[in-house]
């Protein structure tokens, strides 16, 4: 065996020396990265999803992050905020393929997969969740994003009223499982395109001789998308959005029933609603059902969705009804910290590896490599040398157990066992830490 002469200790890198030179990358404006920290919140809140997507046997499903332009153009409708501002656009190298776009939003692509797996006959009403990210070129601003994570649920194939109350209950049920306060569902109809036909007349009717004080895009919203007018955020705006006409009065007598149906599940199971008229949501598949989610504290809404019966019509040409909503997890993960919901990260490793010289980390190195088959989780610290450092980190991650390697253990194909608490130790034969160990960490 070729002994390799014991590395000269290496020179620390000068920490400071990285200080103050700057870095020339940042992330794109308005997409962040997610650091470690986060992740405790985000397994949690996926956790809660999978929990909820489970219960209700909703199937996970996950569509390209690229689809043809026109899916949107024609699903999420034209004159939509998504479609008209929001879009990303991959640029192709072969002029004849057609546009594709960073998702916007999840619903049409959904959609699309269920007809073009052949799965309209097989699942029916089809039940699908996502989890993912989504891309909308916006201003950056606190919980609007460029690049941003949904989870959301979708059944489609169902005109049913129960499904409008299921998918409401769900995203309910996932904030709930969270234990975030104050949460309340705010919901309208906007109903179907006969009633809502001369809704929207009245309500230009009624803006028209307004037009001069409204702001510029209530302008541009009276003339392509009248039922936006309603979703106007501007202060000036505000005294005529409150005495504007209401959807509600103009329900035809199925969209009335429909309602009335949701809301009746709604309270069955007691979940806390508000009848809010003036919401509408902004695309154009939106019928029956829109409604939004939000918890004390919190301006922006934590999600919505609502029924879009009207999405396979512009789509396909078909009759299929269907329902879903999405929650925005960075704005779920935001709110949780505005409410001090404190998550503590689960202990994993009890077990620190510590090493003295260079045979004992090759030794330690392929201990290690037991300790994964074995399924013992043990952490370990090479890039410390001295004996105090590393059992000081030991210390600090709260480890339970020291392993000890020395040049002598490895000698005697030993190993230190150390008990942190009391700091008790005996001296283990290698062969037999593995099962040593399993047994010791049966009671901690
Ligand atoms: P929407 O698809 O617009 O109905 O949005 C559903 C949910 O996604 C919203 O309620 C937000 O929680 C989240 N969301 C929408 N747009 C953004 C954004 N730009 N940045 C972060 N979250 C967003």
């Amino acid at each position: 065996m070729i002994r390799i002469p014991r590395a000269k200790r290496k020179q620390k890198a000068p920490q400071n020396s990285l200080r103050g030179k700057k870095f020339p990358f940042q992330s794109p404006k308005g997409m962040h990265d997610i650091l470690p920290q986060d992740f405790l919140y985000l397994e949690k809140i996926e956790k809660a999803f999978k929990k909820v997507s489970c219960f209700f046997d909703f199937l996970r499903l996950e569509p390209p992050l690229l689809e043809d332009v026109r899916l949107f153009e024609r699903g999420t409708g034209p004159n939509s905020e998504i479609v008209q501002k929001q879009m990303f656009f991959v640029k192709s190298r072969s002029r004849s393929e057609s546009s594709l776009v960073l998702r916007p939003e999840y619903t049409p692509g959904i959609f699309r997969a269920y007809v073009e797996n052949g799965l309209t006959h097989s699942l029916v009403p089809a039940k699908f969740c996502y989890w993912g990210p989504v891309f909308r070129y916006e201003q950056p601003q606190r919980g609007r994003f460029r690049q941003f994570y949904q989870m959301g649920f979708e059944i489609l194939n169902t005109l049913d009223s129960v499904y409008d109350a299921q998918i409401i209950s769900a995203v309910y049920k996932i904030l709930a499982e969270l234990h975030l306060k104050g949460i309340v569902v705010k919901i309208n109809s906007i109903g179907c395109r006969s009633c809502r036909a001369s809704y929207v007349k009245k309500l230009r009717d009624y803006y028209k001789n307004k037009s001069f004080k409204l702001c510029n895009d209530c302008l541009k919203r009276l003339k392509e998308n009248p039922l936006r007018l309603l979703d106007c955020k501007e202060e000036r705006c505000q005294p005529y959005k409150a005495n504007a006409p209401q959807t509600l009065d103009y329900l035809c007598n199925n969209c009335k029933t429909h309602f009335k149906s949701v809301l009746e599940y709604l309270d069955e199971a007691k979940i806390p609603y508000l009848i809010e008229p003036t919401l509408v949501r902004g695309l154009d598949y939106y019928s029956k059902t829109v409604f939004e989610i939000f918890v004390e504290g919190e301006e922006n809404a934590l999600g919505g969705g609502g029924r879009y019966d009207y999405l396979s019509e512009s789509l396909w040409s078909t009759k299929l009804g269907a329902a879903g909503a999405a929650l925005g997890v960075e704005r779920v993960m935001e709110a949780m910290k505005s409410q001090k919901i404190v998550l503590s990260p689960k202990k994993e490793h009890k077990v620190f590896l510590i090493y003295m010289g260079e045979e004992a980390k090759k030794k330690a190195f392929v201990l290690m490599e037991n300790f994964f088959k074995e399924g013992i989780l043990v952490k370990e610290s090479f890039s410390k040398e001295s004996l105090k450092s590393q059992l000081r980190q030991a210390d600090k991650e709260g480890a339970e157990i020291a392993l000890i390697l020395g040049q002598r253990e490895v000698f005697e194909e030993v190993v230190i066992l150390r008990d942190m608490k009391s700091g008790n130790q005996e001296t283990v034969p290698i062969e037999k830490i593995v099962p040593q160990l399993k047994k010791r960490l049966r009671f901690l």
